[in-house]
């Protein structure tokens, strides 16, 4: 085959949004031969990813940590030339801390244990022995994961295990959460062994019979989050526009013809496949062909999170807490201005300089969305008056860095299905598109690169039908 004849063969594709999801997306398409161009309307390429780094302190702006799931995700980071930047979470992340009665309660993670916590009452501890005797919820129901939870283990966990969990992983609100959506290894577990604590055991033994060793891992990378979709986005070179605007977005024959341009250059081209990687409320700000605006309007309402990040630094000495683990997080019922506090520098070296430690703060989300908006002063008060009654910090920090997202965490709330229908729909009626970010197929960074992979094959598959 002549140049010229592999060239004409060479298929072209757009992903809009250079956050994690359009990253993956569009690295997958170009491992896969196709010629991609990737536009991003910030000056960065990232998202919500970013570190920033001051005086041997680092703070992340979004995401701290990725857990990888598979051995397939690990495998992509390989691929990405990322393997060596890797670094392991310490093995003290392991332990977990809620909070019951105001102070800070390592979560069980032995029988025990839980037997010993007083972060469950005695009649809470009673109430989960009996989880394995509860029927379990007909398939197409769509309980929330309050309801879920107070019918299996009653509410006691909903309120000190539960409740707490959501809010560290959405900042969310359980009453609205969808167990099935939100957190489906529960689900699918009451759904194939009728009993999440028989079937954790029973899922386990299956893992290891089918030869399945790999053991979900917490990483970071050196230097921080944003080495990641630094990486990423240098290894797309001139294929990345920041800063760059989409003008129109048009169906034609059979793909796309999508213009866009920024202060230097402006483009319009015809393209085989199209990847919109972006929070789903601001599909509004794309100006998409008629019917492709109208088929997306319905996935706006798709509900986020607000969650600011208020990172601090302390002095070693002036903390009381020994930060053994990976953090805190507050059930609703505890009352405190915060959602939780990573102890960021125990998970992960070189975030702060020695004899010093640093904290993440996570504020807002669906509980007090307001509180995420607050002016500096007013979160510092706010996050150091929990910190003082979790922690015993008193002194004032030494370091400080905050950000403050309207968009932060997509919530998979009660209903969510209905999304998932008109997704698919756009799908199957429009040619070679694909929706990705996190509003689809898990939160999580590590969910959002293995959803920008999936885009990407299914993509090229259907082209070479
Ligand atoms: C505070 C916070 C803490 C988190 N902590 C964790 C954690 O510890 N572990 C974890 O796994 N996950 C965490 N997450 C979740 C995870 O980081 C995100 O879900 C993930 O990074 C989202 O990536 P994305 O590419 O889908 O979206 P985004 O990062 O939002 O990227 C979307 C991109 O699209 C661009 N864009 C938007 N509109 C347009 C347009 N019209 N034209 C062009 N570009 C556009 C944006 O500028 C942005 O760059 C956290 C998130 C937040 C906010």
């Amino acid at each position: 085959m002549t140049i010229k004849q592999e060239q004409m063969k060479t298929k072209k594709a757009i992903v809009i949004g250079a956050g994690v999801s359009g990253l993956s997306a569009a690295l997958e398409l170009k491992r896969k031969g196709f010629d991609v161009t990737v536009i991003e309307k910030a000056p960065r390429a990232g998202g919500v990813i970013g570190t920033f780094s001051d005086r041997g302190f680092k703070a992340e702006s979004g995401s701290n940590s990725v857990m990888l799931q598979s051995q397939k995700s690990l495998d992509f980071l390989g691929e990405l030339g990322l393997k060596e930047k890797i670094e392991l979470s310490n093995p003290v992340a392991k332990r977990r801390f809620f909070v019951r009665y105001g102070k800070v309660r390592a979560v069980p993670m032995s029988p025990v244990s839980l037997i010993f916590t007083r972060l469950f009452t005695f009649w809470g501890k009673i109430r989960l022995f009996f989880e394995p005797f509860v029927s379990k919820t007909p398939a197409d129901e769509d309980p929330s994961v309050a309801q879920f939870t107070i019918r299996r283990m009653g509410k006691d966990l909903l309120d000190y295990a539960m409740n707490p969990f959501m809010a560290g992983v959405y900042g969310g609100n359980p009453e609205k959460l969808s167990i099935k959506h939100a957190f489906p290894p529960f689900w699918n577990l009451e759904q194939k062994y009728g009993s999440i604590i028989k079937g954790a055991m029973k899922a386990r033994k299956e893992k290891m019979a089918a030869g399945n060793f790999f053991k979900p891992m917490m990483i970071s990378f050196k230097g921080g989050m944003q080495t990641l979709t630094d990486s990423m986005a240098s290894l797309l070179g001139d294929s990345l526009k920041t800063s760059t605007k989409i003008l129109s977005v048009d169906v034609n024959n059979g793909g796309w013809e999508v213009s866009w341009g920024n202060d230097t250059e402006d483009s319009c081209e015809y393209y085989d496949a199209l990847v919109i990687a972006i929070p789903s409320p601001n599909f509004k700000d794309l100006p998409l062909s008629g019917s492709l605006a109208c088929s997306l309007a319905p996935l706006e309402n798709i509900q986020y999170a607000p969650v600011a990040t208020y990172t601090m630094g302390f002095k070693k000495s002036d903390v009381k807490h020994k930060l053994d683990g990976f953090g805190v997080l507050t059930p609703e019922k505890e009352n405190l201005n915060i959602l939780g506090s990573l102890f960021i520098s125990s998970v992960f070296s070189e975030r702060a300089p020695d004899g010093y430690i640093a904290l993440t703060n996570y504020i807002g989300g669906m509980r007090r969305p307001n509180d995420a908006y607050l002016p500096q002063e007013k979160m510092r008060e706010l996050v150091m008056g929990a910190l003082k009654k979790l922690l015993g910090i008193e002194a004032e920090p030494v370091f400080e860095k905050m950000w403050s997202w309207k968009h932060a965490i997509a919530q998979y709330n009660v209903g969510y299905q209905d999304y998932l229908d008109i997704i698919d729909k756009v799908e199957n009626e429009y040619p070679n598109i694909a929706l990705i970010g996190a509003y689809r197929g898990g939160v999580g960074v590590s969910s959002c690169l293995e959803s920008g992979v999936a885009a990407a094959d299914k993509i090229a598959s259907k082209l070479s039908e």
